[in-house]
């Protein structure tokens, strides 16, 4: 055990590894990367706005393609990478485990290794020194600004933070053949994202079809998870109820948990993170459909946990102390 008051490379102070790379240009590469799975859906939609018959209003098709596209990479991000890689809440077959990989790198938010290490690094540190992502704290200690804090954890992080150890967090999904595979062909996987919606409005109504799917269960579909993310990331650490005997600052909140399919339970996802389903008597969309997949047989060994109550007091603020034990 030792103690890490913080990090930073110009110090002449004892530096302690709390599990990043202290790699400048591993973490510039990581940080263009970012940019450029942000950039890619609002410039590749601006293009096709611009230089073809794309219809800004979605046809019938567009509309309905986009919101099976965005149910599918939330399925992918949320179960997949989230549940199933990252926590281990089920078991399922090497086709699920690609499916559901696949699904979830549509979202562009990075590769599999990569995702899984920093959640895994946000729940080891969760809203104290070194969570990649919360709203309370960095990789150098406590933000004090709830609005700075905010941003930081929606979207700020992807472009400041370092990158997580994965020899030390994702040691399991560096021998695992279907996430490798995902892995070293990140890109082609997430660009299919938008070929396919593509290829199916070109089937169904030709060019102007396919530029409007491209545009709508493609950019659109793929920034409205961008949204989705930086949610999860910063108002589920920020606002709602926290279970007993929680230790950080993650938040149950139904608003989010609608709109999230479950991920909105967060606190009570931090007291039991590796179960398949967050609370059975709330609604835990992702949750109930892991509970029907079961059934079907196409997931199996769903790990269950202990009930958490929701705490008697009013949420405490965070334990900044601008330093962790490690
Ligand atoms: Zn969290
Ligand atoms: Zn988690």
């Amino acid at each position: 055990m030792s103690t890490v008051s913080h990090l930073n490379p110009s110090s002449s102070s004892i530096q302690i590894n709390p599990h990043i790379s202290q790699s400048a240009s591993e973490n510039r590469n990581k940080h263009i990367s970012n940019a450029v799975g942000l950039a890619f859906p609002w410039l590749t939609g601006l293009l096709l706005i611009a230089f073809t018959p794309a219809e800004i209003i979605p046809t019938w098709f567009a509309w309905n393609l986009e919101m099976l596209f965005v149910t599918l990479s939330s399925i992918g991000l949320g179960i997949g990478f989230h549940r199933h890689y990252t926590h281990h809440a089920f078991k399922t077959s090497q086709a699920g485990k690609m499916v559901l990989g696949i699904m979830g790198t549509w979202t562009m938010q990075g590769s599999i290794t990569s995702w899984v290490a920093d959640h895994r690094r946000h729940h080891r540190f969760a809203d104290q020194q070194f969570d990649p992502h919360s709203p309370w704290a960095d990789d150098n200690g406590p933000i004090t600004s709830r609005l700075a804090g905010w941003w930081h954890a929606h979207v700020g992080w992807k472009f400041k933070g370092a990158v997580s150890d994965e020899k030390r967090y994702v040691p399991d999904l560096l021998k695992d053949p279907v996430a490798m595979f995902l892995t070293r062909y990140y890109w082609l996987v997430a660009i299919s994202g938008y070929l396919l919606p593509g290829a199916l409005g070109w089937m169904y109504g030709g060019w102007q079809e396919c530029a409007t799917c491209l545009l709508w269960a493609g950019c659109f579909r793929a920034i409205v998870l961008q949204q989705f993310e930086g949610i999860a990331n910063s108002l589920t650490h920020l606002f709602g109820s926290k279970v007993e005997g929680s230790q950080d600052e993650s938040r149950n909140n139904m608003v989010i948990t609608f709109v999230l399919l479950g991920e909105g339970l967060h606190s009570y996802h931090h007291q039991n993170a590796t179960v398949a389903v967050n609370q059975p008597s709330k609604f835990d969309a992702f949750g109930h459909m892991i509970v029907f997949c079961e059934r079907l047989g196409l997931v199996w060994d769903l790990r269950k946990g202990k009930p958490a109550t929701i705490a008697a007091t009013p949420a405490s603020q965070a334990r900044l102390t601008g330093a962790v034990t490690i």
